[in-house]
């Protein structure tokens, strides 16, 4: 008799769907402690033009999975946060900038294009013992009480104790284990750009508040040829987000896009501080059409928040 296809199925103790940040970091993590992993999925090449800002538990965990030396070497320091009301309120209250010496530390957090965090835990999965990286989707879950069998989109099957669901917001994995969700829409969508601008950024990263939501410039390190670099999460209500990125079909446009507001803000920013007499030397300039269109590294995207 022909074995069934959860009897033909190659074991494992994890099997990790989805070849994202969380699902690279996470099969890294299972096979570090001595379990079979098999992780599943294309590399990640989702969200160019995006960036991940690196807190606290982030650093030490990847530290704990030993990939942190090849994403601090791609990534921007933050040492300061600087906050600036741009709602236009009679009585808006000052800029103000906290740093991160403050309250002992060297760094808020590090800055890193996804594409290069999700560079770093792919050439670390590469290499990981007691981890097997096959690129191709799941098409179909079993789940038993004991172990699930997972089918490939390429026919290959795998029986695992573990299923390690990384598989993105709409997650297919988590719809297969019956698993509910609850969901809630904010009328908010984002534009997301790295720029690159003439004046460096001081490793201060800037929040505009407007009435629309947050227009944050977060550091990023040099790039060949843009040695001023910052990305922007331009949050907006979803009406403008489309008209934008409609008008901004290209790295370049998308550049002098952000600019636009930016120039807006930073202008009202430092009308506010000449009135106050604190200093925004750091404060990057607003990049050219040109300037952006230097940057070969741009990229923008919109995403829902
Ligand atoms: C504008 C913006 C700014 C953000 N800033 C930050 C920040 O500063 N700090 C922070 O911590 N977070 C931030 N986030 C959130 C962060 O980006 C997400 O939490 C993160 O990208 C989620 O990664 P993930 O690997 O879980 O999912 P995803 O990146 O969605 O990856 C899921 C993967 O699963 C794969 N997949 C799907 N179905 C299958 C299948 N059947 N089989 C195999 N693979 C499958 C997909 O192809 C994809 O590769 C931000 C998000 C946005 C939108």
């Amino acid at each position: 008799m022909a074995p069934t296809r959860s009897e033909a199925a190659e074991a494992c103790d994890a099997f990790v769907v989805g070849a994202g940040m969380a699902g690279l970091a996470a099969a890294i993590g299972f096979a570090r402690a001595g379990l079979r992993v098999v992780s599943a999925g294309a590399p990640e090449r989702l969200g160019q033009g995006r960036t991940v800002a690196l807190l606290g538990p982030s650093v030490d965990f990847l530290e704990s999975l030993g990939v942190w030396p090849a994403v601090e070497a791609r990534a921007a320091p933050m040492r300061g946060l600087r906050i600036v009301d741009d709602t236009g309120s009679l009585f808006a209250p000052p800029p103000i900038e906290f740093r991160a010496r403050e309250i002992g530390r060297d760094v808020f957090g590090w800055n890193i294009e996804n594409a290069a965090l999700a560079d770093a835990l792919g050439a670390a999965a590469a290499t990981q013992p007691g981890l097997v990286r096959v690129e191709a989707d799941v098409a179909a879950f079993e789940f038993a009480p004991a172990r699930a069998t997972l089918t490939l989109a390429d026919g290959r099957a795998f029986a695992a104790a573990l299923v390690v669901g990384a598989d993105g917001r709409a997650s297919p994995s988590r719809r297969a284990a019956g698993i509910s969700v609850g969901a809630r829409r904010y009328p908010q969508r984002a534009l997301t750009v790295l720029i690159a601008h003439a004046r460096p950024h001081g490793d201060v990263s800037t929040e505009f508040h407007t009435r629309q939501g947050p227009f944050t410039l977060v550091p990023l390190p040099a790039a060949p040829g843009a040695p001023n670099r910052s990305s922007l999460v331009w949050a907006m209500n979803p009406w403008r987000a489309s008209s934008s990125a409609r008008r901004a079909p290209c790295s370049a446009r998308c550049g002098s896009r952000a600019s636009a507001g930016s120039s807006r803000s930073r202008a009202r920013a430092s009308r506010a501080s000449s009135r106050r007499g604190s200093p925004w030397s750091a404060t990057p300039r607003t990049p050219s059409r040109r300037s952006a269109r230097r940057d070969s590294t741009s990229a923008c995207a919109t995403s829902r928040l």
